[in-house]
């Protein structure tokens, strides 16, 4: 994954001795800047203010929001997703907009125009959902790195995006916290060496749930995620331990691992965010408080660490109790399937993420009940699972059709 030391070259900061001309800041662009992650970014921006410079931003519709974000930070470039709300927003004039900026067009359109800004040296996509492919391939089509937050596009479409970094020399940077921590663990080792890489889950809202009570979970059951805050679909997600699945299947794209290599464990502290195990057995772990903050300025500010963190680190003068259970596939089905899913390869993966997608969306309107997720998606699974996937094309169609599938069973009463 990692192919140049280009960053370096362009100014990443710090190191700079004392007397040495000042290196220039890492542009950043950050497609869902209103969201969790894009709210994590924000605070990481604060803390870095003499290494990254914030030059594009584009949200789905909360303009108000947004235009915060681009005022405080003199962002030049915005883009709103929505076409009303951009419309709403073109209407209220430049007056709105900070001095000199431009509102890009809405749709993917305006995503990829802001990932393609000649001036950006990293995009980070915070999009949920998939909406963000496209501005991906774009970026890394320019030679731009590409901060990953949405794990949804590997799972989509992982290994057309890995072949256009590949293409352009640019650098896929994890910004999820399980892999920016492997990638971490990772570096200086050698890949044949790697045995396995165990990703951890703290267990989500049910984890100590009888199962038997799992039927009536209701969608504000759901969203109360013991350690971490953020958007609704993850946090469902998190709750069915599809969060888990698709983090398998994204580890598998970005390591190049089989899928027997990629394995997940129930962590409830979330403070050790992966284990790499090597060849002769012995294991690295990467440890930080469970907050976005981390992965996200390592992606940004990477290869360097930047001085400070934009919050505190762990503190060990208090005993630190870290505990680890097997994660079991019989009460979490959204692993299993996930698993099976990366062994069956093709347009599969793809469309366990789509029939997921759909599902949630379902549930947190109330049109599915929670036990529906895992049903609909295996029902979707198990009546297209072998499509192929050869181009991007035929993977976008495996994806439309599984959502349209996973629509009707809903619509059905939910497989
Ligand atoms: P969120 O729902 O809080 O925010 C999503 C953001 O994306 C918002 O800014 C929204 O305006 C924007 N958005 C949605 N659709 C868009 C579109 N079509 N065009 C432009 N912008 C659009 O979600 P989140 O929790 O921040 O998660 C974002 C992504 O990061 C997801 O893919 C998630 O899996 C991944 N992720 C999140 C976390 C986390 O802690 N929140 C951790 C790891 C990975
Ligand atoms: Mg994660």
């Amino acid at each position: 994954m990692e192919s140049s030391t280009r960053s370096e070259e362009r100014g990443a900061p710090g190191g700079a001795g004392e007397g040495a001309a000042p290196r220039r800041r890492k542009r950043v662009v950050l497609l869902g800047a209103t969201g969790s992650i894009g709210e994590n970014t924000v605070r990481v921006l604060r803390a870095h203010g003499s290494e990254l410079e914030l030059v594009g931003v584009a949200a789905h519709s909360r303009t108000r929001a947004l235009l915060e974000i681009a005022r405080e930070f003199g962002v030049r470039h915005l883009a709103v997703f929505e076409e009303r709300a951009a419309a709403e927003l073109r209407a209220a004039g430049a007056g709105v907009l900070p001095a000199g900026a431009i509102l890009h067009a809405p749709g993917v359109e305006g995503l990829e125009s802001l990932a393609l800004l000649p001036e950006a040296d990293v995009v980070l996509v915070a999009v949920v959902g998939t909406a963000g492919l496209r501005p991906a391939l774009a970026a890394l089509g320019a030679g731009k790195d590409l901060a990953l937050a949405s794990k949804e596009i590997l799972v989509l479409a992982g290994a057309h995006v890995l072949a256009a970094a590949r293409r352009s020399g640019a650098r896929i940077l994890p910004v999820d916290s399980e892999h920016n921590a492997v990638f971490q663990c990772l570096q200086g080792q050698e890949r044949r060496e790697v045995r396995r890489v165990i990703l951890t889950a703290s267990g989500g809202a049910f984890r100590d749930w009888p199962e038997e009570r799992l039927a009536e979970a209701r969608v504000a059951d759901a969203l109360k995620h013991p350690n971490w805050a953020m958007g609704p679909k993850i946090t469902v997600d998190s709750a069915t331990l599809a969060n888990k699945g698709l983090e398998l299947i994204e580890a598998a794209v970005l390591f190049d691992l089989r899928p027997a290599q990629c394995a997940a464990i129930i962590h409830p502290q979330s403070i050790v965010h992966c284990l790499v195990e090597f060849c002769d057995g012995a294991m690295l772990a990467q440890l930080c408080p469970p907050s976005m903050t981390f992965p996200i300025q390592h992606a940004l500010l990477y290869p360097a660490r930047g001085g400070r963190g934009a919050e505190a680190g762990l503190s060990l003068d208090r005993v630190l109790g870290l505990e680890f259970r097997p994660a079991d596939e019989g009460r979490f089905p959204m692993l299993r399937l996930a698993r099976e899913a990366m062994e069956r390869g093709g347009a599969a993966p793809a469309i366990y993420n789509a029939a997921n997608e759909v599902a949630v969306a379902a549930f947190l309107a109330e049109r599915l009940p929670f036990l529906g997720i895992a049903r609909v998606t295996e029902a979707t699974l198990a009546a297209m699972g072998a499509a192929p996937a050869a181009g991007l094309a035929e993977v976008l169609a495996a994806d439309g059709e599984a959502r349209a599938r996973a629509e009707r069973l809903v619509a059905g009463g939910g497989a």
